[in-house]
């Protein structure tokens, strides 16, 4: 697991204060004031111990100057990334995201067995408009340096380098990306995933939809990430407008079992 960069602003976030922010204040997370501190009670036994939660930090800029934030929990080799927010139109994680760190610290061995690493929202401008692209109309899901581009380079915008250097440090064992779909949900994967989509089936009974099943999506994290890096990504839909509480219950057990690895 390679350095991170220098961050340059840090910020603190209670859990059940952010959840409720999540829910009631537009653009959830990213435009929520974070409360002054944190800490978050992870059970041992029979004997409950208060421990500091890392905080959010700023790891770059949208185009709009907004904070692109990542967060790291637990100790262990096995190295997650999770992407709370692609497409600024699809709010339904931002429960998940804000609840997934304690839910990983709640269980008992998983912060020793692995390390996940969170990135907030890639799309700050968008979720605040409310737009699938970012400030500029791009759609940062077609804006990385994948193989199947049809025309371009990628990496064109800040915040799509943003992740696809964070992912390059981490070279994570797992990349989870939350999205939402028009009319269903399902478990997509892009290259060595597939393991990992039927366990994420196993524990949610969302149906595995293998790329080769949807449209082609030259430019995108998928693609770039799974199959020309050949780091296994899921791609969450979500049914698009399910209540972001709803949405994190349905799905917490199966993040949680790919997270472990098991
Ligand atoms: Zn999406």
């Amino acid at each position: 697991m390679a350095h991170l960069p220098a961050f340059v602003h840090t910020v603190s976030m209670r859990p059940m204060a952010t959840l409720f922010l999540c829910l009631v204040v537009p653009g959830g997370c990213v435009q929520a004031p974070p409360p002054a501190w944190v800490t978050e009670r992870q059970n041992a036994g029979t004997e409950s111990t208060v421990i500091p939660v890392p905080k959010w930090q700023e790891i770059g800029r949208s185009v709009e100057g907004r904070p692109i934030r990542y967060r790291k929990v637990g100790s262990g080799h096995r190295c997650v990334l999770w992407i709370g927010g692609v497409h600024g139109n699809e709010t339904e994680g931002v429960v998940a995201t804000c609840e997934l760190p304690s839910a990983f610290l709640a269980e008992k061995g998983l912060a020793s067995r692995a390390t996940l690493h969170l990135v907030e929202d890639m799309n700050p401008d968008g979720r605040f408009a409310r737009t699938r692209g970012n400030s500029r109309g791009v759609d940062l899901n077609r804006d990385f340096p994948a193989s199947n581009r049809r025309n371009g380079r990628g990496l064109s915008q800040p915040e799509s380098r943003v992740v696809h250097d964070l992912v390059l440090k981490l070279q994570p064992d797992l990349v989870i990306v939350a999205h939402s779909w028009r009319d269903r949900c399902f478990i997509n994967f892009d290259g060595p995933a597939r393991r990992a989509a039927y366990i994420f089936h196993g524990h949610s009974r969302y149906p595995v939809v293998p790329s080769t099943n949807i449209a082609v999506t030259p430019g995108s994290m998928g693609s770039w990430c799974g199959w020309d890096m050949a780091i296994p990504i899921l791609t969450l839909e979500w049914r698009r407008g399910t209540p972001p509480g709803l949405a994190w219950t349905e799905t917490k057990e199966a993040i949680l079992a790919v997270t472990r690895g098991e």
